[in-house]
């Protein structure tokens, strides 16, 4: 453990060299009760589907030092991974190579300039990763649950590090609590009063889903993850492309027309998506999305 205290600014400063579009600190302390509290109810919902994993470890999801003993700050950041084009059928967020590995490559550059320790994580491990944007003071809940950046949107990418060092100066959130989103079921079925339904959502459909779409599960615009609610957001307004290569499509994925879905083989699937993270849905399952997809 290091007992020299972080300093706040300094690390903001090198977040932001590093690309960061945001970056904030706050105590490592139990998840707030209200949210703590949804989180078990929407568990309860069964709402996060067979994403068995959500389930598991709830209580170091509450509790910081329970995954990390001796973490003292939580640092949140944010890349912003707006593209300035798009390969249609895929959403906006896996257009370039995989967040997972940009953003931990960028965690670990921030780590090693800053003396940072503690350890990084990127949606690999369970942490309340919208949580802790909020409580970092960052972004502020969108009514789909997504966290959006004064300046950049809902369109960014999260990733923590629990630090084993006090904070000079800590933030605060910038929003009051919030109903975690929902409540926009005239957009989408998905979007109740209690949370995000992943049953019904496309972007669990179409990445998650590892069995047959449900009969009534039809795929209009989208054949990987969907951007409806995300579009639909009034904070989308800000979101704005970004000039970071590693977020921009390749020549060959924007060059793809339909037939060329149509007739993707595993060899060609291989090359497009080697480093992206559309292949969490694996081949097979990215072909039933293309047979069930209606553009
Ligand atoms: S991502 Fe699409 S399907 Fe999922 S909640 Fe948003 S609009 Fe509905």
């Amino acid at each position: 453990m290091n007992s020299a205290l972080l300093n706040s600014n300094e690390l903001k400063a090198q977040a932001m060299r590093l690309g960061f579009v945001a970056c904030g600190v706050a105590p490592a302390e139990p998840v707030q009760e209200w949210y703590a509290q949804q989180f078990r109810h929407w568990l309860q919902l069964g709402f996060q589907a067979d994403m068995e994993y959500m389930q598991n470890h709830v209580e170091m999801r509450l509790q910081p030092s329970l995954l990390h003993p001796g973490v003292k700050s939580i640092v949140s950041l944010a890349l912003n991974y707006m593209p300035e084009r798009q390969q249609p059928g895929i959403s906006l967020y896996a257009q370039g190579k995989d967040y997972h590995d940009v953003m931990h490559e960028r965690l670990r550059q921030l780590m090693a300039k800053t003396g940072l320790q503690g350890r990084a994580f990127v949606d690999t491990a369970p942490v309340l990763e919208r949580y802790w944007a909020w409580r970092c003071g960052i972004g502020e809940f969108c009514r789909n649950g997504l966290i959006s950046v004064p300046g950049y949107g809902p369109t960014v990418f999260l990733g923590e590090i629990f630090a084993e060092q006090e904070a000079d100066t800590y933030d605060v959130p910038i929003s009051p609590e919030s109903d975690n989103g929902g409540g926009w079921e005239s957009l989408c079925p998905a979007l109740t009063p209690q949370g995000l339904d992943a049953r019904l959502c496309l972007s669990y459909q179409t990445i998650e889903n590892r069995g047959e779409l449900p009969q009534d599960v039809h795929l209009k615009r989208t054949f990987y993850g969907c951007d409806r609610c995300l579009r639909a957001c009034p904070q989308f307004r800000e979101s704005h492309p970004t000039s970071d290569e590693a977020f921009q499509p390749s020549s060959e994925l924007l060059g793809m027309q339909e037939s060329d879905w149509r007739s993707l083989t595993p060899e060609q699937y291989t090359v497009l998506f080697r480093k992206s993270a559309v292949k969490r849905a694996k081949y097979q399952g990215l072909i039933r999305n293309i047979l069930n997809w209606e553009p």
